[in-house]
């Protein structure tokens, strides 16, 4: 089916249901929370008698000025529901296992669609964000749909989050278009920006302290071991230990960067947080228990032999990458 097919039947889906059930994935980002939070404002100015439910486990503390969400609700309610699945490539990932309760399933995505699910399904692997693909839904139908500031702002947020304020390859032509009619409903930016810029004190801290004590491999792989002494001593929660493989994006001739978060004691499970430019860092995340995109996929690793394993073989790549490959900064 082409791709506004598939929108078509996603709307007639919607117009017939009374209630939908909006869900996304696991430790959400900017994108899974603008766009959740995006359709379900679309849905609600457009379909004021409808019921719409944003269903989650989790959120995320630097999102948390898009406001506050649903409280849960009972479970008898999800039966007769439409779920959307937003921003999630397997339903292991989906952050609220009441999915299943739903009548019917949607997914819409921007992830490699490895295994799909839903009754109807609506991928684009090369947009931006799903919020991309939120406002594409919109311009769509624009010609039956109303939308307002207030829906534009929590899209074009996760427009802007996820496309790295739109610096990533993935940003496109079309890209910049559908921001742009989100921009034209009326979006205080310096605002938005604000809330995505301004940092604590501690946090800052914390960065000079990772500056400090990365590492960088022979062939240019930049990590850092977020061990759990280092959690304590800064007093950070797993979402901020996790941000900061941001901090080492920037780095002339490291075109692999990982952050190895060690979880809480007790469990042995060490999350990898894998980024790249120019070459693709996800068959190494496939090799530990994860996958992703080209350039930022995630794993897990058990012990720090696994870590070191890794690591070799990140380096290992990089190595052959810039023996054979010019151009790369
Ligand atoms: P992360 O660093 O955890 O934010 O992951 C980066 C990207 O890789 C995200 O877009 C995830 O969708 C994807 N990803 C993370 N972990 C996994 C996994 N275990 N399996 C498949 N994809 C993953």
């Amino acid at each position: 089916m082409k791709n506004i097919e598939v929108q078509k039947a996603i709307l007639e889906k919607i117009r017939e249901y009374n209630r939908i059930i909006i869900f996304r994935h696991l430790r959400p980002d900017g994108d899974a929370v603008g766009s959740t939070k995006g359709l379900q404002a679309l849905l609600k100015l457009n379909f004021p008698e409808k019921e719409i439910y944003l269903q989650n486990s989790d959120y995320c503390d630097y999102m948390k000025f898009l406001g506050a969400e649903d409280e849960p609700i009972a479970d008898e309610l999800y039966s007769d529901a439409l779920g959307i699945v937003i921003d999630t490539a397997t339903v292991d990932r989906i952050s609220n296992k009441k999915y299943e309760l739903c009548r019917e399933l949607v997914k819409i995505d921007h992830h490699i669609d490895i295994k799909p699910y839903g009754d109807i399904s609506w991928v684009e692997e090369e947009r931006s964000s799903s919020c991309e693909m939120i406002a594409k839904f919109y311009d769509s139908f624009k010609d039956e749909l109303k939308i307002d500031g207030a829906t534009a702002r929590f899209i074009y947020t996760g427009m802007v989050t996820d496309s790295g304020r739109f610096r990533y390859r993935s940003v496109s032509g079309e890209t910049l278009r559908l921001a742009g009619l989100m921009l034209e409903q009326g979006i205080d930016t310096d605002i938005l920006y604000a809330n995505l810029y301004l940092d604590e004190y501690n946090s800052l801290k914390f960065k000079s302290y990772v500056y400090k004590h990365m590492k960088m491999t022979e062939n240019g792989v930049v990590h850092i071991f977020v061990d759990r002494k280092m959690q304590k001593k800064f007093g950070l929660t797993s979402e901020q230990a996790s941000n900061v493989i941001s901090y080492l994006d920037s780095i002339k001739g490291s075109l692999i960067w990982l952050a190895f978060i060690e979880g809480k004691k007790g469990d042995n499970a060490i999350r990898v947080r894998l980024r790249s430019r120019f070459i693709t860092v996800n068959q190494i995340a496939e090799r530990y228990h994860g996958g992703g995109h080209d350039c930022a996929s995630g794993a897990t690793v058990y012990s720090k032999r696994e870590m070191a394993a890794l690591l070799a073989e990140a380096d290992r790549e990089l190595g052959e990458y810039k023996k054979t490959k010019g151009g790369w900064l």
